[in-house]
């Protein structure tokens, strides 16, 4: 949005149930935005130019949330085994919006499937399955709630990730099987866990596009880290 707003309107993606065949979001994304000064809009998921157009031309910020497995043909795999759960509406609203988001450097928080969309939007692949795929000690999907953090992310020195937090480690939750596997060129690494695995992501040149593998929201608002990131972000959408 071109006009600056006190409180800037942050479009969410939804999430979908295909069984019910209905829209539905986890409260802790909307409290986050709300607490970090945002007004939470959850978007609809239109599919065509001119929705794309009309959404991202209404909001002063985006957030990407998480969700089941990018289609993995979307990047040009051709083993499937590893996908567990797809979502075709979501991949055809959320691909051409963060392309959209990136042109236009609207701000934009990408969360654990939010930083894959980012990944893959911007010519990236995932590991489908990180278990199966990936030599790791650590518990990806995380046997503990997700509101506490079960492993570490080593934050790039030279990230603006470092910069925000002022922190070279930082404990955070996890429940993804899937990761980045080639990086999208032009996309910089902020944090990576113990055993490698790309944990967090940002593009340097715009005034916030950041993703994270973890879920800060589950970690709550007065987590240290997720509050910083959510107010940078809100910051962010209101210039
Ligand atoms: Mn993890």
């Amino acid at each position: 949005m071109s006009s600056r707003r006190e409180y800037p309107l942050i479009g969410l993606t939804p999430l979908w149930d295909k069984d019910k065949q209905r829209y539905w979001m986890f409260p802790d994304y909307i409290d986050c935005i709300r607490h970090a000064g945002g007004i939470p809009v959850i978007l609809p998921l239109g599919d065509t130019p001119e929705d794309m157009d009309r959404i991202i031309h209404s909001v002063d910020g985006i957030l990407f949330t998480g969700g089941p497995d990018i289609d993995p043909v979307i990047y040009g795999a051709v083993d499937k085994t590893g996908t567990v759960d797809v979502c075709a509406k979501r991949d055809a609203f959320e691909i051409p919006l963060m392309r959209l988001a990136r042109t236009l450097r609207t701000p934009t928080f990408c969360i654990c499937r939010g930083i894959q969309i980012l990944n893959v939007a911007m010519g990236g692949t995932v590991y489908e399955d990180i278990p199966s795929q990936y030599q790791t000690n650590l518990h990806h999907m995380q046997c503990i709630p997700f509101s506490e953090p079960s492993h570490t992310v080593a934050i790039e020195k030279k990230s603006g990730l470092y910069e925000l937090l002022g922190a070279d480690q930082i404990w955070v939750n996890s429940c993804h099987h899937q990761a980045i596997r080639h990086l999208a060129k032009g996309l910089f690494v902020a944090a990576r866990s113990s055993d490698g695995l790309i944990e967090a992501v940002e593009l340097p040149w715009e005034s916030f596009c950041v993703g994270v593998q973890w879920h800060p929201e589950r970690l709550g608002y007065d987590n240290p880290s997720s509050c910083a990131m959510f107010r940078a972000f809100i910051e962010a959408c209101c210039r």
